[in-house]
């Protein structure tokens, strides 16, 4: 039955053997392709995945609506859905250790972040949909008719859930635990960079008695296969976290079939340091925002707007500190940064450094890559004296990159902060909290953190506005996502005969 085998090799897992899980059984791609797995910290080969075709997504496709269809799990009460997917927390738990070893060597994360926060959070996520899942009512409406009428919300059918490669435990879990706990089948397919994880959990899924059919997973190339999950018509829904480019392309052919579609794309927050804000936790904030997981965080805080008074010891105080954050290996328990994720993510960083160079940026600490272990290091960098409109400034670089800009009033701070495309996370940072409020209300951000940065839990909705998306995922909002209501209206000579 096992879609994956880990064995230690030099203290670092190695997982060999990915095939895809379609209808409850594990099967090689039907072309026989693979691709491997690499880990970042080091360059090697630690895994193989198989390369799904669009045979195979059409097979997983039939899989989920057949599962559907069946009621096998759809016509569950939330009650004993509960019961499963509280099974899967405790498996989560139970397999942690496994599950934080294949985050970190397939993403690049530090060891100890993979298993406190990334597999932490994905069991609490599903504990805390299992939780809701028996909350779920329907509504009977004061009405004017002649009827008994009920609103109920169904499950929608098969979503199709394509997952980015930052964050892959956490994003597959904030979008199965509501699907499944709504009822619905789903077919995903996690980034071509990071398919580890997915394995282990469509494993425990099935343990924990999620009948098959109802979770399927694909492996292999983003573009072939992700169209044709959106494309495919017994696809009811999707669910898409991902860069701005692509959620782009996945919401315009969801708009042309009237296909539902969650977006949860790119960001690149700004973080606002008033003059009055405590120096430490500014410091603390500002460098917690933009190197947490290597800055490939969606909410990261990558633009720097400090009031002109504070500016200048401020960035002493960051020039001394972050070049002292433990960068390296992921599987030392002090490290805070790891690689990135791919060569082609190093490259695509560091192009972004040297343009920003060239067009006027002055680099005050990083601006290189690091060399270690054959892994894809790039060191923490500060960059000042950008435009606003500069590339770095404007666009979502990815990577542990932050520019600083100085303002000297309220207002232009808040211009600044909402100047850009994206709309994900913002920070304010300062020892006023009626200021603090007043401008939170006007920052066009689905997320805003005063006097720190990055704490999020499974019960608090985030989401962007603009070009961060339109989804919203975690909180009871995301169940929204995978249900549809339906109205019955049932004519009765006397409406006050029931229902009253
Ligand atoms: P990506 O857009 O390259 O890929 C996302 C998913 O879409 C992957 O599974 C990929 O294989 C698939 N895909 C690729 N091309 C496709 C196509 N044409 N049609 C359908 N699916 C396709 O994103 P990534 O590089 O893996 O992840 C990084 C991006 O994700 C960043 O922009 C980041 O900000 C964003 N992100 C957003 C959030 C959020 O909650 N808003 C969370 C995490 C990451």
């Amino acid at each position: 039955m096992s879609g994956t085998v880990l064995e230690a090799d030099t203290g670092r897992a190695t997982i060999a053997g990915g095939r895809l899980y379609i209808g409850g059984e594990w099967r090689d791609s039907s072309s026989g392709e693979r691709s491997d797995v690499i880990d970042p910290a080091t360059g090697r080969k630690i895994a193989e995945s198989a390369v799904a075709t669009v045979a195979d997504v059409d097979a997983a496709v039939a899989a989920a609506k057949a599962s559907f269809d069946s009621g096998v799990w759809s016509d569950l009460s939330g009650r004993e859905r509960a019961r499963v997917l509280i099974r899967v927390a405790a498996l989560i738990r139970e397999r942690s250790e496994e599950l934080a070893q294949a985050e970190s060597s397939d993403v690049g994360k530090p060891i100890v972040f993979a298993r406190v926060i990334d597999v932490a959070t994905a069991a609490e996520t599903f504990e805390y949909y299992a939780a809701l899942a028996q909350t779920q009512q329907g509504a009977l409406r004061d009405t004017t008719l002649a009827a008994f009428q009920y609103t109920t919300r169904e499950p929608i059918g098969v979503v199709g859930a394509l997952t980015p490669f930052n964050f892959p435990i956490i994003l597959t879990a904030s979008k199965l635990a509501p699907a499944l706990a709504m009822g619905n089948s789903v077919v995903h397919k996690p980034a071509e960079d990071t398919p580890l994880s997915a394995a282990i959990l469509a494993q425990i899924l099935e343990d924990a008695g999620v009948p098959r059919g109802v979770y399927n997973l694909v492996t292999g190339v983003g573009p072939a296969l992700g169209e044709r999950i959106v494309e495919h018509p017994d696809v009811n829904m999707i669910a898409f976290t991902g860069s701005t480019a692509v959620g782009s392309k996945v919401a315009a052919k969801c708009g042309e079939l009237f296909k539902p579609v969650m977006t949860e794309l790119g960001g690149n927050g700004a973080n606002i340091v008033f003059a009055d804000a405590d120096l430490d936790t500014a410091v603390a904030a500002a460098i917690n925002a933009f190197v947490f997981n290597s800055g490939q965080f969606c909410m990261a805080g990558v633009r720097l707007l400090v009031q002109r008074e504070l500016h200048d010891p401020l960035m002493a105080v960051l020039a001394q500190a972050v070049p002292g954050v433990p960068i390296g290996r992921t599987d030392e328990p002090g490290t805070v940064i790891g690689p990135l994720v791919s060569q082609r993510h190093l490259d695509r960083v560091s192009g972004f450094v040297e343009r920003a160079k060239a067009a006027g940026g002055t680099v005050v600490v990083g601006g290189e890559r690091m060399e270690l272990d054959g892994g894809f290091y790039y060191r923490p960098t500060i960059i000042t004296g950008l435009a606003n409109d500069a590339e770095a400034v404007q666009e979502e670089v990815f990577g542990p990159v932050l520019t600083v800009q100085v303002f000297d009033t309220e207002e232009e701070a808040i211009a600044l902060a909402n100047s850009t495309r994206y709309g994900l996370a913002m920070g304010i940072q300062t020892s006023d909290i009626v200021k603090a409020m007043r401008v939170a209300r006007r920052l066009e951000a689905g997320i805003i953190w005063v006097n720190g940065w990055g704490q999020l839990d499974p019960t608090l909705t985030f989401g962007g506005v603009k070009n961060s998306g339109y989804g919203r995922e975690n909180g009871p909002e995301a169940l929204m996502h995978y249900t549809r209501s339906k109205s019955v209206v049932i004519a009765a000579p006397d409406p006050f005969a029931v229902g009253r």
